[in-house]
């Protein structure tokens, strides 16, 4: 039934909501109803129940005891379609703290326990290949990179002095032909180390490869992986019985806390990050706007981000958005602003 409404819906952009469970019982919960359609009630913390409730619809909405599996259900089919050709993206979208690491990778501390869509994906892409007749051979391959202050790095390279950026993709990002070159050809990020997976333990391996160069950066520059982009891109190259090929891209995108902050508190490094982080993250909305909208021109090359995931935004793609949220009372404000963004790109 999930399948028919994904295949369905017209425009090619899903929003689903999840909201974290509360971490202390205490506080008050601003989370006022759950619609099995969708449906999502809020109310201000501040203003009386009847005036301060705001009502929203997404495409699906997942409460504090939705499991990893629950939300994994209804991602599975657009996930399958990267097998049919689609390039499709999946990113996170919260403040810090609302759980898009746990939705994208899994609960933090690295257990082996609630692995999120990341690990989920991959491990089914290798299950539906191996049972569809239609394919005669396919090879998956996976790279991972961080953007962080509109500079992109790799994190599943091998050389250890990963703080220095070995792998700057940025001269080559500037220079148009190149990035189309690379995008028209092979879908691949030029440079970003590509390493095959042929089973799902490869894939936790370098899953755990790349969080621990993610995090080998973030004790030098206090709690980074929070105000960095992470790009998990799985490609997908396979011969069908008919003879045509497959090649497809699966983009799965934790991004950065999308929190304002406060620009009288904060100088420097910080602001600059804060900056680059506003900017990027209104631009994906822009562009993901322009494609609910259908508007001819789709702002792509304002930022990285949205240059780096161009091909599985638009066109034939297929793109799902969670948006994340925190019940707690104190968090309104981030909430409803993640709300708003989410409902002006449905
Ligand atoms: P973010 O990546 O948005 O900053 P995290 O995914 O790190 O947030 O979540 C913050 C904390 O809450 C982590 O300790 C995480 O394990 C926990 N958490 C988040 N979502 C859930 C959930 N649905 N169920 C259980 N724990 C969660
Ligand atoms: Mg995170």
């Amino acid at each position: 039934k999930l399948y028919n409404m994904v295949q369905d819906l017209k425009g090619n952009i899903r929003v689903f909501c999840r909201i974290r469970p509360a971490f202390c019982a205490g506080t008050r919960n601003v989370i006022d109803f759950i619609g099995e359609d969708g449906s999502l009630v809020i109310s201000d913390p501040l203003k009386p129940k009847k005036d301060g409730r705001k009502v929203f619809q997404f495409n699906r909405v997942f409460g504090p005891s939705a499991t990893q599996d629950d939300v994994f259900n209804d991602t599975q089919p657009l996930i399958r379609s990267v097998m049919d050709g689609y390039n499709v993206c999946i990113f996170a979208y919260g403040q810090t703290g609302s759980g898009k690491t746990y939705t994208m990778s899994g609960p933090s501390g690295g257990s082996t326990k609630d692995l999120g869509i990341n690990y989920l994906a991959l491990n089914d892409l290798f299950e539906i290949s191996n049972q569809r007749k239609d394919i005669i051979s396919y090879e998956i391959q996976v790279q991972m990179v961080e953007i962080y202050n509109e500079q992109i790095r790799d994190l599943l390279s091998e050389d250890s002095s990963s703080t220095k950026y070995p792998f700057l993709l940025n001269s080559v990002l500037e220079n148009d032909n190149l990035l189309i070159l690379a995008i028209s050809k092979a879908f691949i990020l030029p440079d970003a180390t590509l390493h095959t997976v042929k089973s799902t333990s490869d894939v936790l391996n370098l899953m755990k490869y790349g969080e621990v160069n993610r995090v080998v950066c973030s004790t030098a520059i206090n709690n980074r992986s929070s105000r960095s982009h992470s790009i998990l891109t799985v490609h997908v190259h396979g011969k069908y019985t008919s003879g045509n090929m497959l090649r497809s891209c699966l983009h799965l995108v934790d991004l950065a806390g999308s929190e304002r902050v406060d620009k009288s508190e904060v100088t420097g490094d910080r602001l600059k990050e804060a900056q680059h982080i506003n900017k990027s993250l209104s631009c994906l909305g822009d562009v993901v706007t322009a494609l609910a909208q259908k508007n001819s021109h789709i702002p792509y090359r304002n930022s990285k981000l949205t240059l780096l995931l161009q091909d599985s935004l638009g066109g034939h793609a297929k793109t799902l958005m969670f948006a994340h949220v925190s019940p707690e009372e104190d968090s309104f404000g981030e909430t409803l602003s993640t709300l708003k963004f989410a409902r002006r790109v449905s």
